[in-house]
């Protein structure tokens, strides 16, 4: 009998379902897209219900794709959108208010008031995480500040809050399931990453009772069976937030692998070990915990990756498709001394620099559209290395040996190649391009004993192309002195005047 894993991937802009077969082929898959609802400028809401129901329409789909039921499948991985918050009524399941998705600004004034407080220090000792409107515990507070009585509520145990994941599984166990896990608490703003427990201390100053909260539970736990929803004793056995388990589908299962995802933004991902590593401008985070054992990841996010590509195509109307980008790079053998920062909203890790704008800069009367397009593309590869070279130039035992590489603009070989030869080490692109969602599911099967070690999951990962670095180091980094150079001048444009 052939024995099936359901993967959930319930992302930020859409929801979809996969079926493997325990060979890791896909046999069934099922995507609906998912509303955005911008009540405001800088705000980003999702409808928490319409979340669920587009997530059981998906897994629904994928079943019957695979034209198999819900008896067949032996077990089931979820990935979630990270940090986006939610509050519902303990009794009728209703959501109090909107999803506060990640990416909104919703409750910047709430962790304003926080550092004020002169919290900012232990938020950062206690969760690794630099206080951002980002994380979930200040769109909880926000939540709770805005709806009426919500405070009174939630301190007399009427109401729960979680991230997604906590959402999903809640209703996909008949409400038995109130639970998270610890890759997805690590982004809350609220668990001490030591302990990997709710950070009482904290909870006090936010004013969020802990009895709101779910238990935080390790990555391949027992979360519950879904037989109240589908009718059949099927139990989720793993689940990961999206970034952690990109890293994990990549199999980067040792201290010093990583994984970076080329998409609309960027994300760089290291396993860092057993031990939480402090890294400047870097976050660390959980990666997972496995069997009893936590490996801790640091992660740094890039705001335009794949976005430079889609301005160059859509703003100065210089491409027509994203791909086009590497015949267009490649007609030319250089930029020519040409650099494109895109700062558009400023410069994320390692730089921070909200204050940062874009620029385009070192042109002469020869620069063509090609040089353009060009540093368009060594500009993705450029902003890997600053986060690269942050994360392992600090004494911290943590090397790097190749790089892994996964995302929509991987497709692109200059890209791979490019970045191979500034960073001087492999680039390694797998075979398969659904690096998250397969993380989640090769993490279900080892939660439900499908596969049996870390070192069967290894082999599940097989590499589509090697790119060599193929350049004199010199040239390198003369190369990437320029972009330093270059990203130094975008710095404080933006700054308002005193
Ligand atoms: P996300 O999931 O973050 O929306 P994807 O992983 O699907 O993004 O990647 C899409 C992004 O990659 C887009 O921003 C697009 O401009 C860029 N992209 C897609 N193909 C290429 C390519 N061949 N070369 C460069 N960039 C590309």
């Amino acid at each position: 009998m052939t024995r099936y894993i359901l993967g959930i991937d319930e992302g930020t802009t859409s929801a979809r379902a996969f079926v493997i077969d325990e060979d890791t082929n896909v046999v069934g898959f099922g995507q609906a897209e998912l509303t955005q609802h911008y009540p405001q400028p800088g705000w980003i809401e999702h409808n928490p219900k319409e979340i669920l129901a587009t997530q059981l329409e998906v897994i629904r789909a994928a079943l019957r794709d695979a034209n198999i039921q819900p008896s067949d499948l032996s077990t089931i991985g979820l990935t979630n959108q990270r940090e986006t918050a939610l509050v519902w009524d303990k009794e009728t399941g209703e959501p109090i208010y909107n999803a506060v998705v990640w990416a909104s600004r919703h409750s910047t004034p709430v962790v304003e008031k926080w550092v004020a407080e002169g919290l900012g220090d232990l938020i950062q000792e206690r969760t690794g995480l630099i206080p951002d409107a980002y994380y979930s515990g200040s769109k909880i507070r926000w939540i709770l500040d805005k709806v009426p009585g919500a405070q009174a509520r939630a301190e007399a145990g009427e109401l729960l809050a979680g991230t997604i994941d906590t959402w999903l599984i809640w209703n996909l166990t008949g409400r038995t399931r109130f639970v998270t896990e610890v890759s997805n608490g690590s982004r809350t703003m609220m668990m001490n990453i030591n302990t990997l427990d709710w950070d009482d201390e904290l909870l006090g100053h936010y004013g969020i009772p802990r009895r709101m909260l779910p238990e935080i539970i390790e990555s391949n736990g027992d979360f519950g069976s879904v037989e109240a929803t589908f009718g059949s004793d099927v139990r989720i056995t793993g689940v990961l937030g999206d970034q952690q388990a990109g890293l994990f589908g990549q199999a980067a299962y040792r201290k010093g692998l990583s994984k970076m995802t080329y998409g609309t933004a960027g994300v760089l991902n290291i396993n860092s070990g057993s031990e939480v590593q402090p890294i400047p401008g870097i976050t660390p985070s959980v990666g997972w915990k496995v069997n009893g054992e936590v490996s801790y990841e640091v992660e740094g996010v890039l705001f335009s990756q794949g976005k430079t590509m889609q301005w160059l195509r859509d703003d100065l109307q210089l491409i027509h498709a994203a791909p086009d980008s590497e015949w267009y790079a490649g007609q030319v053998p250089s930029t020519d001394g040409v650099y494109l920062v895109p700062a558009f909203t400023g410069l994320a890790a390692p730089h921070w620099d909200p204050h940062a704008r874009a620029a385009i800069i070192g042109m002469s009367n020869a620069t063509s559209r090609l040089h353009v397009i060009r540093a368009g593309v060594e500009s993705m590869v450029y902003q890997t290395r600053d986060m690269v070279e942050a994360a392992y130039d600090h004494g911290n035992g943590v090397s790097l040996d190749e790089l892994r590489v996964d995302g929509g603009a991987v497709k692109n070989n200059l890209l791979c190649q490019l970045q191979a030869d500034i960073l001087g080490i492999p680039v390694v692109r797998p075979k398969n391009s659904e690096a998250t969602i397969f993380g989640a599911m090769l993490l279900a099967g080892l939660g439900s004993g499908i596969y049996a070690s870390f070192d069967e999951l290894e082999a599940k990962w097989a590499v589509d192309r090697v790119f060599e670095p193929d350049m004199d180091r010199a040239q390198a980094d003369e190369m990437y002195d320029g972009w330093l150079r270059a990203v130094e001048l975008t710095k404080g444009w933006a700054k308002p005047k005193a």
